[in-house]
């Protein structure tokens, strides 16, 4: 293997691609982007190099090929094309792994084909995920490309808390089981946790509120995840921006039989139209906060209802956990919403949860301590780096082979 210390980082979904390359001597960036509406009219992609201004291309571009195309002549524009004698991986993000993958794998065409079929699984996720890796092969077939899957960490979930309730044979047959997803986030931010800690990862267990647009909540037991709140999809759990969260499954038969809709109108709706947005009819958590101080009811109802949901997983991923650290709050919400934070954590003293107020209405990049020294569960903001992860799986992976 060359000693080149570059990784490819590409996350492929069904009309954007989003890459960065990582120098991984430092963790730095090399070059970041973004290509957007591929396959549809007015694509546009957008190039930024670590020491050079952002470069923005719209075009047409007809498919994933054509858009991973320009980008690797974008990146060799700046010297670092997929032929840089620099670049030793391409790390690829792959949604659902099912119960096959549960490591970063490199990848050949029977992964390929296995992926493939874990797709009625994960039908709005891995056809994208496998287009960027065929595209990807091609323009490089001999460079050691890895899939690092979004429900690996969560492969740990004891069956107990894995399997729903249902009748096991139909459950078997069918592949249903709670998954999980986030996973590659949830892995970082718990060890990133038990760093800025200063302990090591096996000693200390971490809930970690992965807040995004989507949202979900992992249990982590001395760096192994033992709960987690999406399940067979990225719908149960948390409220998020547009999707419901845990529901009453009996909603889905109400609809369907004393609402008139149809299977895919509830799937819409409850992915689409539910969560804060279907609440409120926003689901940028700025403007929802803005909105409720400003007295809107709607607003505040969808605050309320996103903070409760947030507070029954605390308390029920405590008493899974037993003994808590830390609660590591991540992703746009968690990162900069201290009104969420100081809200799920309220009252939670006897828990030995506590906030420091001036401490958790700083903004910062950083990970960070929230909580005041005292506290016996340390809260934390710890940014997550879904991309450095990936590489660093990748890069391991291919170091060791
Ligand atoms: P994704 O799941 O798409 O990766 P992100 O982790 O980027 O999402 O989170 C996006 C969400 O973060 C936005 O929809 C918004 O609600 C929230 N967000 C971003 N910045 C802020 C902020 N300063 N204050 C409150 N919420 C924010």
């Amino acid at each position: 293997m060359s000693e080149g210390t570059h990784v490819l980082v590409l996350n492929a979904g069904s009309s954007s691609v989003k890459y960065q390359l990582i120098d991984m001597l430092d963790g730095s960036r090399r070059a970041a982007g973004l290509v957007e509406r591929i396959g549809e009219g007015g694509g546009r992609l957008v190039h930024t190099p670590h020491d050079g201004e952002r470069r923005e291309q719209v075009q047409v571009f007809a498919d994933h090929s054509a858009a991973l195309k320009a980008v690797a002549e974008e990146l060799a524009a700046d010297g670092l094309g997929l032929d840089s004698p620099e670049l030793v991986a391409i790390g690829h993000r792959v949604v659902h792994g099912g119960q096959r993958f549960t490591a970063p794998t490199l990848i050949t065409d029977e992964v390929v084909a296995e992926v493939r079929r874990l797709i009625p699984v994960a039908p709005l996720h891995n056809p994208a995920n496998i287009t960027g890796i065929e595209v990807a092969r091609a323009l490089r077939p001999d460079l050691p490309q890895v899939a690092v899957f979004d429900t690996a960490f969560h492969a740990t979930l004891p069956e107990h808390a894995a399997r729903y309730a249902i009748d096991r044979a139909v459950a078997d047959e069918h592949r249903v089981r709670r998954y999980g997803f986030h996973g590659t986030s949830h892995q970082y931010v718990s060890r990133a946790t038990a760093r800025l800690l200063g302990r090591d990862p096996a000693e200390v267990n971490v809930i970690v509120l992965h807040l995004g647009n989507g949202a979900s909540a992992s249990a982590v037991a001395g760096g192994v995840c033992v709960e987690t709140s999406m399940g067979l999809t990225p719908l149960e759990g948390l409220v998020m921006g547009t999707r419901s969260g845990d529901v009453d499954p009996g909603l889905v038969f109400h609809l369907h039989r004393v609402g008139g809709m149809t299977v895919d109108e509830i799937d819409d709706l409850l992915n689409r139209r539910s969560g804060l947005l279907g609440l409120c009819g926003d689901n940028d958590m700025r403007e929802i906060m803005r909105r409720a101080e400003e007295g809107d009811p709607d607003a505040r109802l969808a605050f309320d209802a996103y903070v409760h949901r947030l507070r029954k997983y605390l308390g029920a991923y405590y008493a899974v956990l037993g003994r808590v650290d830390a609660i590591a709050f991540t992703a746009g919400v968690g990162e900069n919403a201290a009104p969420v934070r100081a809200a799920a954590c309220a009252g939670l003293e006897e828990l030995g949860i506590e906030l420091d107020p001036e401490l958790n209405s700083v903004r910062s990049g950083a990970a960070r301590i929230v909580s005041p020294p005292y506290a016996r569960v340390a809260v934390a903001v710890v940014p997550t780096d879904e991309e450095l992860e990936i590489a660093q799986q990748a890069f391991a992976l291919v170091r060791a082979a």
